[in-house]
């Protein structure tokens, strides 16, 4: 309503403005008519007319209505240069302000909304740099002044910038038209009184700072090196620090554009992904679930079969499955590819140069012209008094220490709400662990909508998981061979007591014992990047889990990309990292998968949405294999199929959400989808479904009317 009113009051000035042909009194020749009435005014009352003219100067430039030059010169004719040039350089700036806050408020959150994406590029730019531009864009009086101002306010630049910056751009113009007003009698035209020698020397005056900036980028970049000894010449084109996605995807594309590069692994290849991660945890997941499955037999016409089986054999199995896919990352296939990899701790001594502990012992000193960082990150072990001495488990540790056991642990407790803790206290519950699940926050898995917590929380206590969110972990206990953990809730304490405890309460990147400290290389959480994933050294990289912000494998493959093209290409072109579309997936039961926006993210950053939902138990596939539940949400702006967030919750949620990341990557909106044929019966026709749900809600009704009458008509 505001935004309304505040368009009403600003036509209605605007139409009066032109009905009342206010415009003739703003031309030079009006200008020169009317200049003596104006003089007598002043002799009579000085400060009433400068007063009188400042406002009506605001309210023109405000307004956007031609006639602010004209203005100008009459400030010069009537004022003198120094009071002229004081009173248009305010009267200018909170005029132009004012336009700014008006475009603001009534078309910054429709614009952004509507094209929000398409302009990040643009929204990142003015937030790095957007000073420069507008002090570029005042100095040159060839960009329209009003213009300038209403397009300001669809950008995020701050208000108190963009008044000073358009305060200190806009006065060399202002000094030179104020002046020109002082000759107003001499003066025959508007166009004559920037030259192309003066318009020239504003438009170099303007991109100065810009260029300025850049140049100081560039000598703190060379400043950064100036400590070091750069080789005269370099062993390789790349040295690659840890052998897990990040590093194998960078060192692969490496070799496969014919650099030398050098992958340098202290530990197991194929880091955590394949060794503690990704593939262990989706090998328990898949024996849990088919315990799971016997044990609920009736639901499929089968008896219910209590799972005998031998956890040995179970844990077996998972490290058969790591020792299945691990040729893939092996030495001998990324030699093969024309990668040289080195087995050993590696230590960046300088920009140039790593220094490589081989697993012999031997130490090797190794030059190369570039450095990706892919280091990785590690389970985050909490600071809980008396955890020592109870002793506990990693994702790191577990898969070795509970493959020495003859039975899953009686009683598990599991700290962490998040993916990892869901799926494995999922999983033990199901092998037959008693588990209790230990959760700071109110729910679990936080990330995803309060629906799909509830969701998650209701499965996993199904499954007989104790799931305790709002409980704080305080410490740990033992009493004799009986350990404890207490835990805290609305100011209660409970001592719980375990077999085995598992802390999955994160990961924090592998930071420390390499190098990143002596180069000074900045580390807050993650090793710090800028957008080419460019560290303070140019020649640094990092990539994967280290360099965040996201902890996923195919994150730390994508990242990876950048780095070598970037570290290899970088001299003629360099690639800003794409985060614009990343999907991720809990392989819990039911698995929940997302993409782009769900509703608390869209409600966090104030984007507006319309939500649309596919019951997956109305699907008959899913009625056919016992998989009747979850939903497919898709959120999209509002009157529009554009996709901007899909979550699924439901069977294969991973493999179905593929259909929306490519979707929302190549712009295919709910339209394109409803429009193509999805075999039956399958799982990924609920994707089908969502669009045609979107569909019907957005049927014309009108039109519908007059067909319902139009073939009423024909019936006779
Ligand atoms: C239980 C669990 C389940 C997961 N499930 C999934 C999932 O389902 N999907 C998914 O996408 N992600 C999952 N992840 C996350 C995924 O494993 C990581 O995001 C991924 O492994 C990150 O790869 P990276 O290359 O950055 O690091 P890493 O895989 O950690 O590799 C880093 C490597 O660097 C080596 N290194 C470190 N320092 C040095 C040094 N100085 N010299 C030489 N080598 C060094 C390390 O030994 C390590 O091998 C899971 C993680 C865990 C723990």
């Amino acid at each position: 309503m505001k935004k309304i009113i505040i368009l009403v009051v600003a036509a209605l000035l605007i139409v009066a403005y032109f009905a009342l042909d206010l415009h003739r009194y703003l031309t030079l020749d009006g200008l020169k008519a009317s200049l003596g009435q104006f003089e007598t005014w002043r002799a009579a009352s000085p400060l009433l007319v400068a007063l009188a003219f400042f406002s009506v100067y605001v309210l023109v430039t405000a307004l956007s209505l031609p006639g602010a030059a004209v203005m100008t010169l009459a400030a010069g004719a009537l004022f003198g240069l120094l009071e002229g040039t004081v009173i248009v350089s305010f009267a200018s700036s909170i005029g132009a302000t004012l336009a700014f806050l008006v475009s603001r408020f009534v078309l910054r959150d429709v614009v952004q909304q509507r094209f929000g994406d398409r302009l990040k590029a643009i929204n990142d730019g003015v937030a790095r740099e957007g000073a420069f531009y507008l002090f570029t864009l005042r100095l040159v009086p060839l960009f329209p002044f009003f213009l300038i101002n209403i397009l300001m306010g669809l950008t995020p630049i701050r208000t108190r910038t963009f008044y000073w910056v358009s305060q200190l751009g806009m006065l060399a113009g202002t000094l030179v038209y104020v002046n020109a007003g002082t000759q107003l009698a001499k003066l025959t035209s508007l166009s004559g009184i920037l030259s192309p020698g003066l318009l020239l020397s504003f438009a170099l005056l303007g991109i100065f700072p810009l260029l300025a900036k850049h140049f100081m980028d560039f000598l703190q970049r060379r400043r950064v090196y100036a400590k070091w000894q750069r080789p005269k010449q370099f062993d390789r084109n790349l040295i690659v620090i840890g052998a897990g996605a990040a590093g194998l995807v960078t060192s692969y594309i490496a070799a496969a554009v014919k650099a030398k590069v050098t992958l340098i692994e202290a530990h197991k290849m194929g880091g955590d992904c394949l060794n503690y991660g990704c593939v262990p945890s989706k090998a328990i997941i898949k024996s849990a679930r088919i315990a799971h499955q016997m044990r609920h037999g009736e639901h499929y016409g089968l008896e219910n079969t209590t799972p005998a089986f031998s956890f040995r054999k179970v844990m077996a199995r998972v490290h058969e499955v790591i020792r299945t896919v691990e040729p893939h990352d092996s030495v001998e296939r990324y030699t093969e590819l024309g990668v040289e990899v080195l087995q050993g701790y590696a230590r960046i001594v300088d920009p140039w140069t790593v220094e490589v502990k081989l697993n012999s012992g031997e130490i090797q000193r190794l030059t190369t012209r570039s450095i990706v960082i892919a280091t990785g990150a590690q389970p985050f072990v909490p600071p809980l008094p008396g955890l020592d001495d109870v002793g506990y488990v990693t994702s790191d540790t577990l898969w070795d220490e509970f493959a020495k056991l003859d039975a899953p642990p009686a009683r598990l407790v599991v700290l962490g709400g998040g993916p990892i803790g869901c799926e494995l206290a999922q999983s033990f519950a199901r092998l037959g662990s008693q588990v209790t699940q230990v959760e700071k926050c109110t729910r679990i898995m936080v990330r995803e909508d309060e629906e799909v917590s509830d969701l998650a929380r209701d499965s996993l206590t199904r499954d007989g998981v104790a799931v305790l969110t709002g409980h704080t972990a305080l410490r740990c206990e033992r009493e004799g061979e009986r350990k404890f953990i207490v835990v805290e809730h609305g100011g209660i304490e409970q001592r719980i007591e375990f077999d085995a405890l598992l802390c999955a309460v994160g990961r924090v990147a592998r930071l420390t014992g390499y190098g990143l400290e002596d180069l000074g290389i900045e580390t807050k959480r993650t090793v710090a990047t800028n957008d080419y994933l460019e560290t303070l050294y140019p020649n640094i990289y990092a990539a994967g889990d280290v360099a965040g912000p996201y902890q996923f494998t195919h994150i730390a493959a994508h990242q990876a990309w950048y780095t070598a093209v970037n570290a290899l290409f970088g001299d003629f072109k360099k690639f800003k990292v794409d985060y614009s579309v990343v999907p991720w997936a809990t392989f819990i039961e039911p698995e929940v998968a997302r993409v782009g926006l769900n509703e608390q993210d869209a409600k966090e950053k104030g984007i507006a949405y319309e939500v649309t939902k596919y019951g997956i138990d109305d699907l008959d596939r899913a009625i056919a294999d016992g998989n009747a539940y979850g939903f497919v949400k898709v959120l999209t702006v509002p009157g529009k199929d554009k996709i901007l967030g899909v979550t699924i919750v439901g069977e294969h949620a991973g493999d179905l959400l593929a259909e929306f990341v490519l979707a929302i990557k190549h712009g295919l909106g709910l339209n394109k989808i409803l429009g193509t044929i999805h075999t039956y019966p399958t799982m990924a026709e609920a994707n089908k479904y969502v669009a045609g749900e979107w569909k019907r809600a957005h049927a014309p009704q009108r039109v519908l009317a007059w067909l319902s009458r139009y073939h009423a008509w024909r019936r006779g």
